[in-house]
């Protein structure tokens, strides 16, 4: 039985894990944080007025691709996800949280987590992962399914092209405010688009199945982003919070909590290939940045990748 390393555990990965374990491999994946997700991913925070909960990544997603089409099904047939026409009529969400959705993605799957990978080694024609706390274990293929800027250098090593490829490919950044309030703000519909230095800014409280006091997620745009990526949290999180306020008519009240999120690279620009593949060495890329910056982007990319490692698998057989 074959056997690969995935590095990430957000859409792409655990898409790409899917294929390969119904084929009959044996995955393992790792990723550096602490669950599974990647930019899907929520957060709670505890206050006086119960727990606030915050999608802080991908706020919703859409479909178009068949395939993906049967897979969210499977979803709202299992009851982790349901539309969400407040942002748009073709809208889907995860429920309780858009987590859910990768947390049951995960489940079935070896993921390490909390394990950093810095580099891979070439050991007699198979793969050893490089990081504090690796095995000592060797892989007969291994896929990046991280952010380009984040897979360039580890693919630098090994195979030039594929890192040129993830070179060129630049994501943007996106500053992301969480803030619960104690009671709802003055503005009617739930959703916020392109309002000063906001992108976006969503009353998450109000997303079929959620629970907990009124909570809102503020993205600032990448403009803005990009200008202020260096400055803290702390200076960060008064503007977003002032932004909230004007864009929803007021000032916005002292929040009950409130986190803020610096994703680095939030947005890819999408280079259209699906995937890269080395097939003399076994090792490929799979994410959003392969096709567009877009959830289903990236479950699409992970499972492009998977069927160009079993084509040539039966070539090779
Ligand atoms: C703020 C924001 C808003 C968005 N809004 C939307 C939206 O409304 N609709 C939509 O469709 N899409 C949206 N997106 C984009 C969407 O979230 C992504 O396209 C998709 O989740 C990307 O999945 P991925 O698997 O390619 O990458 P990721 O989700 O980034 O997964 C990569 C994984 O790799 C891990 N990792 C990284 N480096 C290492 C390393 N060295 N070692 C081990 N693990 C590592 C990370 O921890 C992560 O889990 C948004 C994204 C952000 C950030």
């Amino acid at each position: 039985m074959p056997t690969v390393a995935i590095i990430g555990a957000g859409m792409a990965g655990l898409s790409c894990a899917s294929v390969l374990v119904e084929r009959g491999w044996r995955v393992t994946l790792f990723d550096k944080s602490r669950r599974a997700g990647g930019r899907m991913a929520s957060r709670r925070l505890e206050t006086v007025h119960g727990t606030a909960s915050f999608d802080f990544g991908a706020q919703y997603f859409t479909v178009r691709d068949p395939g993906f089409a049967s897979e969210v099904a499977r979803w709202a047939e299992a009851g982790i996800a349901s539309r969400w026409p407040d942002a748009r009529e073709d809208a889907w969400i995860g429920v309780p949280t858009m987590n859910t959705v990768m947390q049951a993605l995960a489940a079935p799957h070896e993921v390490h987590f909390s394990h950093h990978v810095s580099g891979l080694a070439r050991e007699n024609g198979r793969w050893r992962l490089l990081g504090e706390g690796m095995p000592a274990q060797h892989f007969d293929a291994a896929v990046l399914a991280l952010p380009a800027e984040q897979a360039a250098p580890i693919l630098a090593l090994h195979d030039f092209d594929l890192a040129r490829t993830a070179l060129f490919a630049r994501s943007q950044p996106c500053w992301t405010g969480m803030f619960a309030f104690e009671t709802p703000l003055a503005h009617n519909p739930h959703t916020v688009r392109d309002h000063g230095i906001l992108a976006w800014a969503a009353r998450n409280s109000a997303k079929p199945g959620r629970a907990g006091p009124e909570s809102w997620v503020v993205q600032a745009s990448p403009q803005w982003s990009t200008a202020h990526l260096e400055r803290t949290p702390d200076e960060i999180g008064p503007l977003l919070l002032a932004a909230l306020g004007e864009a929803t008519g007021g000032t916005a009240p002292v929040p009950l909590a409130h986190s803020v999120h610096r994703w680095r690279y939030a947005l890819s620009a999408g280079t259209g290939l699906g995937c890269l593949w080395n097939e003399t060495q076994r090792i490929g890329a799979c994410g959003d940045w392969l096709l567009g910056p877009r959830v289903e982007c990236a479950w699409v990319s992970g499972r492009t990748l998977a069927e160009r490692i079993l084509g040539e698998a039966r070539e090779a057989a």
